[in-house]
């Protein structure tokens, strides 16, 4: 199968902000380049006449039939969670403009609801070297010694986010502060990533649409509960004792500075 046209093959995020659909695996080239296509093809003139947005360049046919967007994203009022689940994490990251995946059953996933939302911690899988987000499975169901789910949220290479869990997740083990950084407490995002070299400098090792994407979805999450940066950590700031993780593989100073 290849995609529907070979103009539709784009960039994720660009498929993204036209109100397009991405599929992987029809098109040539890096894994952020997919297939993008539009449910909401209409006459340029009846988009308007809705108060919507034409976007060219996604829909077949005749020039002046085009992908229909709505103006308004989701507006997210910014919010403090206290002792719930978090229903709004797909909202959150598509109201950036990101590609999301949402996991079947997510809004009831997790061992318990999320004590607040004042940490965001940030990992990377190391999983397969190759595939968009192979370690989706085991960041959702668990391993043997330690249940599922793992994180709230993963990123795939593509720079997509796959919405998992709304309550508490496994994966920050204890930390330099519980009350902020531990499981009950801050969001985890799990990036597909190899975690080799692990040499802890810039995020070259990184697919630069991933990168980007971790950085969009990182500062939209801050946006909506009120995370400041500075409560921003990679897992090996953040585990105790010292050493004990070496997530993420790149300058958590880099991605901090990306933030603000
Ligand atoms: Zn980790």
């Amino acid at each position: 199968m290849t995609c529907w046209s070979t103009d539709a093959c784009i960039d994720v995020i660009e498929c993204a902000a036209k109100g397009g659909t991405s599929q992987a695996g029809l098109c040539p080239g890096a894994a952020n380049i997919q297939c993008c296509s539009c449910s909401t093809c209409m006459d340029t003139a009846a988009c308007s006449a809705n108060g919507s947005i034409s976007y060219s360049g996604i829909c077949s046919g005749p020039s002046n039939i085009q992908c229909c967007k709505s103006k308004s994203l989701p507006v997210i009022i910014p919010s403090e969670p206290v002792n719930t689940m978090l229903t709004d994490l797909a909202d959150i990251l598509r109201g950036a403009g990101l590609n999301v995946v949402e996991e079947t059953g997510w809004k009831t996933r997790g061992h318990d609801v999320m004590s607040s939302v004042k940490g965001i911690l940030v990992h990377h899988t190391a999983g397969p070297a190759t595939g968009e987000y192979p370690s989706l499975l085991i960041v959702r169901d668990g391993r043997t010694d330690l249940p599922g789910p793992l994180s709230q949220l993963g990123l795939g290479r593509s720079g997509t986010w796959y919405v998992i869990a709304a309550g508490k997740s496994y994966h920050a083990g204890k930390t330099i502060n519980d009350t902020i950084f531990g499981n009950a407490n801050a969001i985890g995002i799990e990036a597909e990533g190899t975690g080799l070299p692990a040499d802890n400098t810039g995020h070259e090792n990184w697919p630069e649409v991933q990168w980007q994407s971790y950085v969009r979805g990182v500062k939209a999450l801050q946006a909506a509960y009120g995370v400041p940066t500075s409560n921003v950590l990679g897992h090996k700031e953040a585990a105790v004792p010292a050493g004990r993780k070496i997530d993420p593989n790149f300058s958590m100073d880099e991605f901090r500075a990306a933030l603000d």
